[in-house]
């Protein structure tokens, strides 16, 4: 589906959900910091998408804001090259929900896959809300707000984007062409398993943060779940389904690696000696972002004026696109 138009600006925003993690890191921030050389780009932090799922706790999510804007910085986000903001600042984004959603039909939101399988997850929790449901609407109107036309995403975050382009096109039908609509940037995003071998998420516990010290990254590592055929040391294992072997890939260098995987084949090394070599590379990665962090911490204004300076920029051109969206409907 990626076309061939020339990407005016690039939009995209993470989820409050907290400190961010290698796996926000791999899957997303790396590509932030790519593409703001290239294009245009507005980056957000989404504390009302945060509240989907946490409405109940709602107190730190103000705090996990700022800690992710600090976690963006160290990695190399740069506001002269990106505008970032915080989306409850820009109340444009709530406007434009409204309005996007008197036009969308809800089977479109019943059928979307994210949310039959949140759905499945919340139940429990009592989070049948209407902003559940709903929350792909606010997505729509996250990009729309910007007229963004490129979205940075992982394959399997197409359907996602389909749902904005199809609320896209009912807009410029029943309105006047306002929006193009936006067309996926994709994007890298290898697998990055938790310390558990299951997904990397905050909720699960298993989290290797960006911010964590080099102590509590070895504190992790050290008992990470591995092939379950290693039960002893003299077991041979496989480092294809190995939850360590994955981080290999990403972090370690071919010579290490391979003697790792060979050593793993043959019962020639530990499942230590192993997790060791992750470490000696996923060290390296992270020391420079945690300094960066300590740096960027010692001067909370400058971080304020960031955030500042971000959100007035974004609000100007959200603030201009509502007018054209206003005059367009009629209202
Ligand atoms: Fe995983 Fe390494 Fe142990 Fe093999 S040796 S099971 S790749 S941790």
């Amino acid at each position: 589906m990626e076309e061939k138009t020339k990407i005016t600006r690039v939009v995209s925003l993470i989820r409050a959900t907290g400190r961010l993690h290698i796996g926000h890191y791999e899957g997303v921030i790396k590509n932030w910091v790519e593409l703001q050389g290239k294009y245009p780009s507005f980056f957000g932090v989404a504390d009302w998408h945060a509240l989907t799922s946490r409405y109940e706790e709602s107190k730190g999510i103000a705090q996990d804001t700022r800690e992710i804007i600090v976690d963006l910085l160290a990695c190399g986000l740069d506001p002269k090259k990106s505008t970032i903001f915080i989306q409850s600042q820009i109340k444009e984004h709530a406007e434009l929900y409204l309005l996007l959603s008197m036009i969308t039909p809800l089977g479109w939101l019943e059928r979307n896959p994210t949310y039959k399988e949140q759905l499945r997850e919340l139940e429990e929790r009592g989070l049948q809300t209407y902003g559940l449901i709903g929350y792909p609407v606010l997505q729509a109107a996250d990009v729309l707000a910007y007229k963004g036309d490129g979205v940075p995403i992982g394959q399997d975050q197409l359907p996602h984007l389909e749902l904005t382009r199809e609320i896209t096109r009912r807009f410029n039908k029943l309105y006047g062409n306002l929006f193009k609509e936006p067309t996926p940037i994709f994007t890298a995003s290898p697998k990055v398993p938790g310390t558990d071998g299951r997904k990397m998420s905050k909720s699960y516990g298993n989290a290797i943060y960006l911010s964590d010290s080099a102590g509590e990254v070895e504190k992790k590592v050290r008992p990470m779940k591995t092939d379950i055929a290693r039960i002893t040391r003299k077991d041979p294992g496989n480092p294809e389904v190995c939850p360590v072997f994955d981080l290999h890939k990403i972090y370690t260098p071919d010579e290490p690696r391979e003697w790792c995987a060979a050593g793993c084949r043959t019962a020639g090394i530990g499942c230590i000696d192993c997790k060791m070599v992750l470490l000696d590379h996923l060290q390296p990665f992270l020391e420079p972002i945690r300094e960066k962090r300590k740096e960027i911490l010692k001067t909370p204004k400058k971080v304020d004026a960031i955030i500042h300076q971000g959100n007035e920029k974004a609000a100007e051109v959200a603030a201009k696109t509502l007018t054209e969206v206003r005059s367009a409907i009629g209202v």
